[in-house]
């Protein structure tokens, strides 16, 4: 079967300008050359830590930011080609919920008015027919219909999750790229957001693309996850693989959550939530290198590539290319 979206080779580099004429010196490289694909009715979490690059590939896929390069392929359709007037179009196939809801939200608008326009933007729904549909979700979302009536202020946190939820499926989307959803929730919220979600995609045949900081909180909703560092993925397995069998030393840090173990390394470099270096002078070679417990001389020099280790689980790192060396040398002189 073909995936519902597939991405190849995408880049989103921005410009950095400097002085009176605004001459370009160099670029941050948000998203440098991924490659993906995500099947219907799957979940992919992405995840990183702030800076990676995970929301920017989420405005690029949905082309809210053009990508500098690559192939965007959804639902039989090459987005990347499409005209303004096209995109448009495929926008109703594809929403966002963003990670503060409250933001999102117009604060002078009734819910109600919140939820219709999507509706007046991509349907042709008359008045009674929207006011039906607006609803019939927020019940769908747990809420009440009077709600409808009211303002986003009036809401808690995680009720307005819910409206923001409700808003990306007013127009019967086939993919839905959440932002962090549930980032900006108390803990006890947040698990009945993620089984809202998980209730949804199961009524409703969707497939997520499902964005976090931290490892945690993909775990029980993803399929498979794709760990992003500097604006590359650096591992990209099943869930089931990669939290049973990490491979990205940064997987590996991510996951124990605990100081990196090595005597070179200063205290506060040991801790994984310290500094990820400046995206506009990323390091050379390996872009974790700089805070890698396993840096090997070919780390500074040569980026690895991101290749199958195990059955769907690939990995960018030097360590398992050397690894495969060495076992073909093995072979070699056993032979
Ligand atoms: Fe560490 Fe080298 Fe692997 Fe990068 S390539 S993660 S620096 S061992
Ligand atoms: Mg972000």
């Amino acid at each position: 079967t073909t995936p519902l979206l597939n991405v190849k080779n995408l880049k989103k580099h921005f410009p950095v300008k400097k002085g009176m004429f605004g001459k370009t010196v160099g670029y941050v490289k948000a998203v440098d050359d991924i490659t993906f694909h995500v099947n219907e009715g799957e979940t992919l979490g992405i995840v990183g830590e702030s800076g990676c690059g995970k929301s920017t590939t989420g405005r690029v896929l949905m082309r809210l930011l053009e990508p500098t390069s690559g192939v965007i392929e959804f639902n039989g359709k090459t987005l990347t080609s499409l005209s303004d007037e096209e995109m448009r179009k495929v926008r109703r196939d594809i929403q966002m919920v963003f990670q503060d809801p409250y933001a999102s939200l117009n604060p002078r608008h009734t819910i109600g008015k919140i939820l219709e326009e999507p509706l007046l933007v991509h349907t042709d729904l008359d008045t009674k027919e929207r006011k039906q549909k607006v609803h019939r979700f927020l019940e769908i979302v747990g809420l009440h219909p009077f709600h409808a009536k009211r303002y986003p202020h009036q809401f808690s946190g995680g009720q307005r999750q819910r409206i923001g939820i409700a808003r990306a499926l007013m127009t019967n989307p086939k993919l839905i790229i959440a932002d962090e959803p549930v980032s900006a929730l108390d803990v006890s919220i947040q698990a009945q957001v993620l089984n809202l979600m998980q209730d949804l995609q199961k009524e409703f045949n969707l497939t997520y693309i499902f964005i976090a900081h931290d490892l945690g909180v993909v775990r029980h909703i993803s399929d498979r996850v794709g760990v992003m560092y500097l604006g590359r993925i650096v591992e990209l397995a099943t869930s089931e693989s990669l939290y049973e069998k990490p491979l990205h030393p940064y997987t590996q840090a991510l996951l124990s959550a605990v100081p990196i173990p090595d005597p070179n390394y200063s205290k506060e470099q040991l801790i994984i939530e310290g500094d990820i270096p400046n995206p506009a002078e990323p390091p050379t070679g390996c872009a974790f290198h700089t805070r890698c417990p396993y840096k090997m001389e070919i780390c500074t020099k040569v980026a690895p590539q991101l290749q199958e280790q195990l059955d769907g689980h690939s990995v960018a790192c030097h360590l398992y290319e050397q690894q495969v060396d060495n076992d073909i040398k093995q072979l070699e002189g056993s032979l």
